[in-house]
C-alpha cells in the first residue's frame, strides 16, 4: 500500500499561483474556494526587504482532527493516507471546518453553477473553446474511488456540504499526479510514495532539511516543506484573503 505525501519546495515557488489555478480549473471549484492557496509574506524593512510564497493544500494528516469529529464517517482516512470527504453522507455539519488549524475546509453555499470559475459558454470564449467546456463536465469526478468506493472527487458537490483538496484522487488513482503538482511551472511541489525509498519525495526528504507546518500540533501532516522555514511573526501576509459567498 502506497504511503502518499507532498514535499514543497519553497526555495522554488515563485508565487505565479499556476497551482492554485490548475486546481479550480480540475476541480471547477466555486468562486473564492481554493483547495490550494498560495500565502505571500513579506518580511524584512525598506529597503531590506523580501517576499516568500507559501503553498497550502489540505495536509492530509495522519492525525486528522477533522476526521475526529465528523459525526458521519463522511470524513475518513484512507488506507494510502488521503484524507477524503464522502460528499453522498456529509450533513454539512462544517464540525471539519472548525476542527481543522489549517484553515482548508470551504462549505458550499449556494447551488454549484456548471463553472463557477470560468464560463466556457461566455460569447467570447466560444470561438476559442469550440464549445467545448472539459473541466465541470468531467466525468472522473463523478466516479467512486478508493475500495470503498466512495464519491470523494468532488462531483458530489451539493449545496450544503464541505469541500476540501482531494490530493486530485481521481488522477492518483490513475497514476497520475495532482493537478496542481503537474501544472507547477517550477517543479516547487512533487507527490509520491513515501514506502518507496526511490520515489521523489522520498529521496528529497532523505537529501533536504524539511519541516510540516503546525507540527507541533500532532496533527501529523503529510505536506512536507523543504527549504525555506515556517511563518514567523516577522512574516507579513502581503494580502488579506476575502472570502466571498
Ligand atoms: S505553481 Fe509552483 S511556482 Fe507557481 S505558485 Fe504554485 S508552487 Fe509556486
Ligand atoms: S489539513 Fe485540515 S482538513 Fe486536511 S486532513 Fe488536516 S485537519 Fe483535515
Amino acid at each position: 500500500m502506497p504511503k502518499y505525501a507532498m514535499v514543497i519546495d519553497l526555495d522554488r515557488c515563485m508565487g505565479c499561483r499556476a497551482c492554485m489555478e490548475a486546481c479550480k480549473v480540475e476541480n471547477n471549484t466555486p468562486t473564492a474556494h481554493f483547495w490550494m492557496y498560495v500565502f505571500r509574506f513579506e518580511e524584512g524593512h525598506y529597503p531590506n526587504t523580501h517576499v516568500w510564497f507559501l503553498p497550502r493544500p489540505c495536509m492530509h494528516c495522519d492525525n486528522a482532527p477533522c476526521v475526529k469529529v465528523c459525526p458521519v464517517g463522511a470524513r475518513y482516512k484512507r488506507e494510502d493516507g488521503l484524507v477524503a470527504t464522502d460528499w453522498d453522507r456529509c450533513i454539512g455539519c462544517r464540525y471539519c471546518e472548525v476542527a481543522c488549524p489549517y484553515g482548508v475546509n470551504f462549505f458550499n453555499w449556494k447551488d454549484p453553477r456548471k463553472n463557477a470559475y470560468l464560463d466556457w459558454d461566455d460569447a467570447d470564449l466560444r470561438p476559442r473553446t469550440d464549445g467545448n467546456s472539459p473541466p465541470y463536465r468531467n466525468p472522473d469526478l463523478d466516479r467512486r474511488y478508493g475500495k470503498e468506493g466512495r464519491r470523494t472527487a468532488g462531483g458530489g458537490r451539493l449545496r450544503g456540504v464541505i469541500e476540501k483538496c482531494t490530493f486530485c484522487v481521481h488522477r492518483v488513482e490513475r497514476g497520475l499526479k495532482p493537478a496542481c503538482v503537474a501544472n507547477c511551472p517550477a517543479f516547487a511541489l512533487l507527490f509520491g510514495d513515501l514506502e518507496d525509498p526511490a520515489s521523489e519525495v522520498s529521496q528529497v526528504l532523505k537529501r533536504k532539511p524539511s519541516f510540516r507546518l503546525l507540527e507541533e500540533l500532532g496533527t501529523e501532516p503529510r505536506v512536507y516543506y523543504v527549504g525555506g522555514h515556517p511563518p514567523h511573526p516577522e512574516s507579513k501576509p502581503v494580502e488579506e484573503i476575502v472570502a466571498r459567498v
